[in-house]
């Protein structure tokens, strides 16, 4: 991804990106306009329809809060937190999602973290959205480690799942805008926690094994 941020300065990558933004919006619109068509007239009304439009209409939101996060320019408020607390609160928000598709978190947590200058909201955002591909990358269940190791003046936090894994040839392309494997993804999550994490002067980096899983870690300054 550093590499994508530095060719990204060369091509226009505001009017890139305007354009991918464009066409992933206008795909679910579209979607939303053939359904409400149809049931222009009342005995089409259909139940499966209705549901197919509110999962679309909530990828329209993802779209447009992710890439809001992307496009904002680089003025965090940052603050004291206790990451610890961060993740937990996080790892509560995804347990239904988890169970629901027969995944465990396994939390090995240091009992008192140091405190990390940052935004809640932002760094709660990269946390879901790790968490949230690791669940997508195992359809028949297992778990998610949740590792923090706190060395002089960083802190690194490890999400470790046991999912299909990404071949070699695609990690040079993970944070790249739209990017996606799967059918209703918006390709924007990484390229999301990639920004953020470097507006904290951290790193992301990927470990992936085809078939065994993959592992994403943040370091964080003190
Ligand atoms: P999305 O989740 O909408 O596809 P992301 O930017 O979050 O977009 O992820 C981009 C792609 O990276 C995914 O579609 C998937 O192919 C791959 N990926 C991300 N995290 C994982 C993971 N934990 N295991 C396997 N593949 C992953
Ligand atoms: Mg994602």
């Amino acid at each position: 991804s550093e590499d994508f941020l530095r060719k990204a300065d060369k091509l226009n990558v505001v009017g890139q990106l305007a354009a991918g933004f464009a066409h992933e919006v206008r795909n679910p619109l579209t979607t939303l306009r053939g359904f409400l068509q149809l049931m222009q007239s009342k005995e089409n009304w259909n139940a499966e329809y209705a549901d197919i439009m509110v999962a679309e209409i909530d990828r329209i939101n993802s779209i447009i809060s992710e890439f809001l996060t992307i496009a904002k320019p680089h003025s965090l408020s940052l603050k004291k937190y206790d990451i610890g607390i961060i993740l937990q609160n996080v790892i509560t928000l995804l347990e239904a999602q988890a169970t629901l598709n027969n995944i465990q978190f396994h939390v090995q947590m240091e009992s008192s973290l140091p405190l990390v200058k940052c935004s809640e909201i932002e760094i709660k955002q990269v946390f879901v959205n790790i968490i949230k591909n690791a669940i997508e990358a195992m359809p028949s269940g297992g778990e998610v480690s949740i590792v923090t190791v706190v060395q002089t003046n960083y802190i690194y936090i490890r999400f470790i799942d046991q999912g299909v894994g990404i071949p070699e040839t695609l990690i040079q392309r993970l944070g790249e805008p739209f990017f996606t494997t799967k059918e209703k993804g918006t390709g924007l999550g990484l390229m999301m926690c990639y920004k953020i994490i470097s507006d904290h002067n951290g790193k992301l980096t990927v470990n992936s094994i085809v078939g065994e899983g993959t592992t994403f870690e943040i370091k964080l300054p003190l």
